[in-house]
């Protein structure tokens, strides 16, 4: 059914530049290849090393050998890996600083900026709206966020932590699997923001049997450490990059230093997996945000990168308080945007 619904979802293999780009979540996708978080898996570390030392030696060695790793023993290890990334994930959820609001709280007594303790699941489902290399892809929306977006899309989980329902993560892992019997391409994993969930994510992949891509679909707030945690987890960063380097994002969002935090964590993930960022366009924010992010992006990241320029903001929740947002962006906007992402030669999926 869903090739019918989303028959572009099918153009994601062959000698078109998207296809090249996210060639190796394509890969992982048909099962010709271990997902990281498989291989992390498998991976035996040394657990009386100390974690970060351990850490960046594995990371160091999976990322030059990913990409040519011939898996001999298959057997899962006593510690892995992974579970080492779930042990640092743990040591940082008692004093929190997944994401660059370093609360600094201990997340098993208390609550932080996002106030989130476990994870609640607002839903998931097998989501055809996604990009067209991800569809169906199995989405799981998480209750709560780290920002404060007064036009938040996605407002009525975003904005309240405790609208879903807690989901073990036995049980979310076995979803997941059936999920991909069932044919999806991808586990996507968003919010709100999926960053405050890190722990639960980890665990519930460790838990996992099939191989399958992991999508992280983030607002990209995480802390270095964060993106240290999940190099060697994440095939596919789908970042939602909103603002240029001008005060849009304290203002419209709440958030502070974000362009030197954002655009650190986009180089990161391009040299861990394979990407697209995603840019909403805003009304009356070509030339302060979507502009400069574009050209940032074709100067750091390389023109071979692809972007998804969307076109679908809507004034709702708090955007009736800020005139310069509270309408619908022009049609020419959403085109000067697109024009300009394919003028200078981005890899536009519209
Ligand atoms: S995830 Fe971010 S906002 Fe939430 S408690 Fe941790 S540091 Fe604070």
């Amino acid at each position: 059914m869903w090739r019918i619904d989303r028959p572009d979802s099918l153009n994601i293999t062959g000698n078109n530049p998207v296809a090249k780009e996210l060639s190796t979540y394509s890969e992982i996708m048909l099962n010709t290849r271990l997902s990281r978080s498989k291989v992390a898996r498998m991976i035996e570390v040394d657990k009386n090393e100390d974690m970060w030392v351990e850490h960046e030696n594995i990371m160091k060695k999976f990322n030059e050998n990913y990409n040519k790793l011939v898996l001999t023993n298959l057997k899962k290890p006593d510690f892995s890996y992974l579970d080492l990334k779930i042990k640092i994930t743990e040591k940082i959820f008692e004093n929190c600083y997944f994401c660059e609001r370093r609360c600094y709280i201990n997340r098993n007594v208390d609550m932080g900026v996002c106030n989130i303790s476990r994870p609640k699941i607002a839903s998931e489902f097998m989501h055809m709206g996604e990009e067209a290399p991800l569809v169906p892809s199995h989405t799981i929306f998480f209750a709560g966020c780290n920002f404060e977006c007064i036009y938040c899309q996605n407002w009525d989980i975003s904005q309240s932590a405790n609208r879903g329902m807690e989901i073990e993560e036995r049980k979310m892992a076995k979803i997941i699997d059936l999920r991909r019997k069932e044919g999806s391409r991808n586990v996507n994993f968003v919010g709100g923001d999926p960053t405050p969930n890190l722990l639960y994510i980890l665990k519930t992949m460790n838990l996992s049997k099939e191989n399958i891509p992991v999508v992280w679909n983030s607002n990209f707030y995480m802390s270095e450490d964060a993106m240290k945690v999940l190099d060697g987890f994440i095939d596919l960063y789908l970042s939602d990059f909103k603002y240029g380097p001008s005060d849009c994002a304290q203002r419209l969002s709440g958030v502070s230093d974000y362009w030197n935090i954002v655009t650190r964590n986009h180089k990161m993930a391009k040299e861990a997996g394979d990407m697209i960022i995603r840019h909403l366009v805003l009304p009356n924010h070509v030339e302060c945000c979507s502009k400069p992010i574009l050209k940032w992006i074709k100067a750091n990241l390389g023109k071979n990168t692809v972007v998804n320029i969307m076109g679908q903001y809507r004034p709702v929740y708090k955007a009736a308080e800020c005139k310069e947002i509270a309408t619908h962006p022009d049609p020419e906007e959403i085109e000067e945007a697109i024009n300009y992402a394919k003028g200078i030669g981005l890899i536009s999926l519209i």
